[in-house]
């Protein structure tokens, strides 16, 4: 069943870079993994797929040990500063870097692993009070301080628009995400890169893709269903 919603998950991206003139390649997918055991993720690995996507540090940790190790790890859910010495080294890239303080404790954690941390910065563009990330003039500021962390590299931004019945009602937000990012870019920040959108889930992915999408975020569309209720991010 995982392959064929993969499958059918590939040719929806595929079809939506065909109507915006993009190439697939520019497109990535996250299989986003939160609570489905491991022979499913085993299964989807199989299928070809190795970006995956968590938003709790303990279960991509226990994924992470159990899983291949050319898999490429995603932290997609709000990251506290006291967890993220068990996720630098492990992880890809983090998408929900939303605070300076958050970023200098990645930076701290890097420095004495002498390694690296990826990231994107979190925005919320939907302007929603009850979800983590910053506004546009936050957004800036923010990344001109992060740039100065010399272990940090932000990669580019992320966003997780609100839940809605038609996807349509998202296509603003991701398009002002994606303006935001060329903003960012003409300010030609030291240590910036903006050439990562982290936008879209399993509602709307394809119109993000439309709007400039270059990793989706794909849940339910690939594993069903989650088996609990009042799930928050
Ligand atoms: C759970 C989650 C997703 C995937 O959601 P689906 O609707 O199941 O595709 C994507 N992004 C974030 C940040 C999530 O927490």
């Amino acid at each position: 069943m995982i392959r064929e919603h993969l499958e059918q998950t590939r040719q929806n991206i595929d079809r939506a870079c065909r109507r915006a003139g993009r190439g697939t390649q520019e497109v990535g997918l996250i299989a986003v993994s939160k609570t489905k055991p491991v022979p499913l993720l085993q299964e989807a690995y199989e299928a070809g797929v190795r970006d995956f996507g968590e938003n709790r540090v303990q279960e991509l940790v226990e994924k992470y040990e159990a899983l291949p190790k050319d898999i490429r790890w995603h932290m997609i859910g709000h990251l506290q500063r006291n967890k993220v010495k068990y996720l630098v080294g492990k992880v890809y890239l983090i998408h929900s870097v939303d605070s300076l303080r958050l970023a200098r404790e990645l930076q701290r954690e890097a420095e004495k692993r002498q390694t690296e941390v990826n990231i994107l910065v979190e925005v919320n563009v939907a302007g929603e009070k009850s979800k983590f990330g910053g506004s546009r003039e936050e957004t800036l500021q923010l990344v001109r301080e992060i740039a100065l962390l010399p272990s940090v590299h932000i990669q580019g931004l992320m966003t997780v628009a609100p839940y809605v019945e038609d996807p349509e009602a998202n296509r603003v937000i991701f398009a002002n995400l994606r303006q935001l990012a060329v903003d960012i870019k003409q300010e030609n920040i030291d240590n910036v890169n903006m050439h990562v959108l982290s936008m879209g889930m399993t509602g709307d992915y394809q119109v993000a893709v439309e709007e400039g999408a270059t990793y989706v975020r794909v849940g339910t569309g690939i594993f069903g269903n989650r088996s609990y209720e009042g799930e928050t991010i």
